[in-house]
């Protein structure tokens, strides 16, 4: 039997107790990304996910700097600190969402930012 361990924080993990999530892969094919020992860290790896994947045009400086926001978070995660994952996910996928918009509006006319995204909970 292998030995599975947390991507977070590698604690070593039983096959049936992990947890994973998926990304869209090329077209329609998913790919499972990570196992993690608990949800929490499954959505920790989701938010780290979220702010690597800059938007579609983001300059250098632009992927330089989520690159270290992300480097921090996970930091400041395995120190057990640090903002809510659910939370730095919510940002993260709301800036790409105005980013794409406010990069679609350079070369159209002004778009407002996205609507308010009503909080699900
Ligand atoms: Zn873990």
């Amino acid at each position: 039997m292998k030995s599975l361990v947390c991507s977070i924080c590698r604690r070593e993990i039983d096959e049936a107790d992990a947890h994973s999530f998926t990304i869209a892969g090329g077209g329609s094919s998913r790919i499972a990304v990570g196992l993690y020992c608990s949800t929490v860290h499954r959505d920790m790896a989701r938010a780290i996910g979220a702010i690597l994947d800059a938007p579609l045009g983001a300059s250098r400086a632009v992927r330089e700097r989520r690159e270290r926001i992300a480097d921090e978070l996970l930091a400041a995660w395995r120190r057990g600190v640090g903002p809510d994952p659910d939370d730095v996910l919510f940002a993260a996928e709301w800036a790409e969402a105005a980013g794409s918009n406010l990069l679609r509006a350079s070369d159209a006319s002004p778009q407002p930012a996205p609507a308010e995204v009503e909080s699900a909970a």
